[in-house]
């Protein structure tokens, strides 16, 4: 048995060699031309990933996904009204629509893209469009589909987009970013009473490359040359194809063996499967089998929790991974049927 581990949470993701050998290189100060030059270029390919940026800017944090959710949010003290739904409905745009024609004094929507605890991807182009008719703007954490996804910055009209390097972008923990509009970044009245998570100031500091505090210098590391791999394979499109690619064989496979999926298929981003455990499984015995297969799978969270399981496809995930992951779900499902 190898002792290959892959990992099929949605991120931190298994690491290509490619990105893993990158941490090695030469020490860098944080304060130093050679690693400001290494941000401002890790910065342009973020920008790079998607076309439509060009009015955009990248400012990059040290800290988890939160960390870039949170700095984009800056809602410390501000007013805020969460507009809930049922967790496995779709979006429901006639609410949002609703609500902003009755307030003006709403500023911005903030919205999941990629509803990692379900699987859902949310039509953001129909939110886009409500924001846009009612002259909102549209902040969009997108920490688990960014790179993996379809996000239009220009024709969505996005005011801010917040994301991770380890998911799709398949870096490690302890960068993230927000890609956020020029006049948003430079607008002065937006004001944060946090110090560590101030957006303006990174931008106005990391536009020599500088960062107000100390960066993850080994986690900029792996994200840059994570962000060359991506562009030297195809970019997102081609890594969406890839997770397309695995997703599908996991559902075709376990949907053979009666395992039902927690929402449609249709409404499920490329990269994540949910499924309800079968009776007479508990998510202990198919994660503890899998494991010792050699894959990390994910359990259900909040109200899921214990009901569900969730197949994350991002990663460095090969051919050879899916060939066993596939035996090793049967090799389970089989067993419970017995
Ligand atoms: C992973 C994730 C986050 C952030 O998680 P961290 O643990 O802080 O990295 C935020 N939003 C979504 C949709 C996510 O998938």
């Amino acid at each position: 048995m190898s002792d290959r581990v892959v990992l099929l949470n949605p991120g931190p993701v298994t690491l290509t060699p490619r990105v893993r050998q990158a941490m090695l290189r030469a020490d860098m100060c944080h304060r130093e031309a050679d690693f400001a030059r290494m941000v401002l270029d890790v910065k342009g390919r973020l920008l790079e990933v998607y076309e439509g940026a060009s009015a955009y800017d990248a400012v990059i944090l040290t800290g988890s996904g939160t960390c870039a959710v949170e700095a984009m949010l800056a809602a410390h003290g501000k007013p805020h009204e969460v507009l809930r739904g049922e967790w496995l409905a779709p979006l429901d745009l006639g609410a949002v629509e609703e609500r902003l024609r009755a307030s003006d004094d709403i500023a911005r929507v903030a919205a999941v893209h990629h509803e990692t605890t379900t699987g859902r991807l949310n039509g953001v182009a129909g939110l886009a469009r409500l924001c846009q008719k009612y002259g909102r703007g549209l902040l969009l954490d997108a920490v688990s589909s960014f790179g993996g996804e379809d996000i239009r910055f220009e024709e969505w009209g996005l005011e801010a987009v917040a994301a991770t390097a380890n998911k799709c972008l398949h870096a490690v923990p302890g960068m993230a970013f927000v890609v956020a509009h020029r006049a948003a970044l430079e607008d002065a009245d937006g004001s944060t009473r946090s110090v560590y998570l101030d957006l303006r100031r990174y931008y106005a500091e990391q536009r020599a490359g500088f960062s107000p505090f100390t960066q993850s210098v080994q986690a900029c590391f792996a994200l840059h040359e994570a962000l060359l791999e991506m562009q030297e394979t195809g970019g997102w499109v081609r890594r969406q194809a890839r997770y397309r690619l695995i997703s599908d064989a996991v559902r075709d496979r376990l949907g053979a063996l009666g395992a039902a999926p927690l929402i449609p298929w249709s409404e499920a981003s490329s990269m994540l499967s949910a499924f309800r455990l079968p009776d007479g499984l508990p998510y202990e015995v198919l994660h503890d089998t899998l494991r010792a297969a050699g894959f990390v799978i994910y359990a259900g969270q909040g109200a899921l929790a214990g009901s569900i399981f969730r197949i994350a496809t991002m990663g460095d995930i090969r051919d050879d991974d899916l060939d066993r992951l596939l035996a090793s779900l049967v090799g389970v499902f089989r067993a419970v049927r017995r």
